[in-house]
């Protein structure tokens, strides 16, 4: 029987009365009793021992954890991304040497063996952000995301590049010397390319100056990040970051970029032996993998800026089949998400290869790669999701084409 004596005190956490606890503390609006101070304070005992053991156990991580070998890494990295074998392979390699030259110091100091941040160059949603994302969980260290259309020279409206460190320091709890072992994709760098047409009268705000203030970030310096605050001013606290261990994934699409590998190709061709090879240029699909620093060049890159970015990787654009892959093989895929959702109102959804197939070939159309596979699924998925829950005595349900080419509904089985 639930009491109602309104001269009582309650305890607001877990509904006692005054008359069933030791003591009652009352404050404005809320009574707390004894019981759940004692409750509180052990919840807070808890957390510092685990705040006081988790650093020490972080640092140590580095130390006494095996660094993972490239095969480790790509391994991983299989698990979540599908195809890109070429890039998942150089990223491996790449990451394994980066913190190699950070965890194991030898004293060996004739040596020195140079930051190696990479460039990622493909087309748009073929996986560059989430090989740099599962790259970062695979070794456990910190991870932010900057796009770089969103970031202007110091002075502009419009974000400084120092904002980069305050999110890899967000990432990391606050734990600066943690940030300074991150890992830090840059999206969109492409459009921070030089225009040809903006080079005089006005200065180029968002292209080559962000290019020239992205340097020291990019290469290694002592760099003052304003904390608690976005905006630079004489009150902001800053901390010092050294960007010396942090590795620099930037990515684009570079537009043109094909064109530009495919003239230089051919301009080479047609004046030798070669000649004969100029039509294999102007149909090869993997055009890009030939790309060089000389055409980022000519695309607007700035030379010091490609300096500090040695590894250049590119990826391929998805096949239809990729597709149906990346819907059902990769660890958290979209397709093995909506089972589970069914899953939970005891239904068995499956799909049928060909409606997988027409997945894929509407993705395509669209020209988005993996993005649009969401968009979709998701489009049909819902009005399944409002009508199987009402009836409880459906068992299983099977996504046809037909169903997905509005020719046809799913197929739908009672329970026996
Ligand atoms: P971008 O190349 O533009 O950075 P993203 O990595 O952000 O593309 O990918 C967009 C979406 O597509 C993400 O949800 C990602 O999970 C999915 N995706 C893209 N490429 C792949 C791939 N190769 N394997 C698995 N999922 C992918």
């Amino acid at each position: 029987m639930p009491r109602n004596d309104d001269k009582m005190l309650r305890c607001s956490f877990c509904g006692k009365y005054q008359d069933e606890v030791e003591r009652m503390i009352a404050g404005p609006g809320v009574c707390i009793c004894n019981e759940c101070i004692e409750l509180c304070q052990e919840v807070l005992n808890g957390e510092a021992s685990h705040a006081s053991e988790s650093k020490p156990r972080r640092e140590a991580a580095s130390e006494t954890v095996p660094m993972p070998k490239p095969q480790d890494i790509k391994k991983v990295l299989d698990e979540y991304v599908i195809g890109q074998d070429r890039a998942k392979r150089a990223l491996s390699v790449a990451i394994y040497n980066h913190y190699k030259r950070i965890f194991l110091k030898d004293n060996d100091d004739s040596v020195e063996i140079t930051k190696s941040n990479v460039l990622l160059v493909g087309p748009t949603g073929v996986g560059k952000t989430l090989l740099a994302q599962t790259l970062a969980k695979t070794m456990n260290v910190p991870f932010a995301i900057a796009d770089a259309t969103t970031l202007t020279e110091a002075g502009y409206v419009g974000e400084d590049v120092e904002n980069i460190l305050l999110r890899l320091i967000q990432a990391a709890d606050w734990d600066v010397e943690r940030a300074q072992t991150g890992i830090i994709y840059i999206d969109e760098i492409d459009k921070i390319g030089r225009k040809s047409e903006n080079t005089s009268i006005t200065r180029d705000v968002s292209g080559e100056s962000v290019q020239q203030e992205l340097l020291k970030l990019l290469e290694g310096a002592k760099v003052e990040v304003p904390v608690g605050s976005n905006q630079k001013n004489a009150l902001t606290p800053m901390t010092t970051v050294n960007t010396d261990h942090i590795l620099f994934i930037c990515g684009g699409a570079f537009p043109d970029l094909e064109d530009i590998v495919r003239e230089r190709l051919n301009k080479s061709s047609s004046m030798g032996f070669a000649a004969e090879l100029k039509d294999r240029y102007d149909k090869d699909p993997d055009i890009l993998s030939r790309a060089t620093t000389q055409d980022l060049r000519t695309f607007g890159m700035i030379p010091e800026f490609l300096g500090r970015l040695p590894i250049l990787v590119t990826l391929e654009s998805l096949t239809a089949e990729l597709l149906v892959k990346i819907l059902k093989e990769p660890k958290n895929a979209i397709l093995k998400q909506y089972e589970k959702l069914l899953a939970m109102d005891e239904v068995k959804l499956s799909f049928e290869d060909a409606a997988l197939e027409w997945i894929a070939e509407e993705a395509l159309k669209k020209e988005t790669g993996a993005r649009a596979l969401r968009a979709i699924i998701e489009d049909f998925m819902l009005d399944i999701m409002y009508e199987i829950p009402k009836d409880p005595n459906i068992g299983s349900v099977l996504i046809t084409r037909s169903y997905l080419e509005r020719s046809g509904g799913p197929l739908i089985s009672m329970r026996d």
